[in-house]
């Protein structure tokens, strides 16, 4: 959508909602639609997203926004703030609709079974993939590439990985089939939690 009108949007929706005394403006978060400034009482969107973005997606990021400004910082995405905003028109989910459009990072992960993931940053340690398995578990490693090439991932990474590969070894049955239940789960996360994937653009 024009940023222009993504603007006009934004200004109408928050005047119609009480938010005369509150600035719009944009910014350039890639995993995030909006944020809520509650200090210097402004909303702004993404612009590489916003850009992206149809009116309904647009009209969710800013009524999310809205919400939270109306019910105030201390209640994060709660009852409260879930109330507020179904009432002024939003879904009340924290992410953006899944088949929004999105940015995706230069690191791709992708487990064996073909699941991928994008991130703007580099994996610090091995990852394994969510939707093969909400807890972490070595069979079901991410492997990464940065632009499509295979690079180090650093020597941490690389010592960790040969760690949790012995520690799956030992595990493995006599008869050879390698079955890799969680290792030390408290210690390793699975890529994504249920409620905020990392694939997934947050609201704000
Ligand atoms: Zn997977
Ligand atoms: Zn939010």
């Amino acid at each position: 959508m024009d940023l222009a009108r993504v603007s006009r949007t934004a200004r109408e929706l928050m005047d119609q909602h009480g938010l005369k005394g509150w600035t719009f403006g944009f910014d350039d978060a890639m995993r995030r639609a909006g944020l809520c400034d509650h200090g210097r009482r402004r909303i702004s969107l993404s612009a590489p997203l916003a850009r992206l973005y149809d009116e309904a997606d647009v009209r969710e990021t800013v009524l999310h926004e809205i919400a939270h400004a109306l019910v105030g910082p201390r209640h994060g995405h709660d009852g409260t703030w879930r109330a507020a905003a179904r009432r002024i028109g939003s879904s009340g989910r924290r992410c953006v609709d899944a088949k929004a459009p999105a940015i995706d990072g230069p690191w791709a992960g992708v487990c064996t079974a073909g699941h991928r993931v994008t991130r703007f940053r580099r994996p610090m340690r091995p990852l394994s993939c969510s939707l093969c398995s909400r807890r972490f578990a070595a069979a079901h490693l991410l492997s990464w590439t940065y632009q499509g090439q295979v690079v180090p991932l650093g020597t941490r990474y690389e010592s960790e990985l040969r760690e949790i590969l012995a520690e799956a070894a030992v595990r493995a049955p006599a008869n050879g089939t390698l079955v890799v239940g969680p290792v030390d789960p408290g210690r390793l996360g699975a890529e994504a939690g249920a409620e905020s994937p990392e694939g997934a653009t947050a609201l704000g």
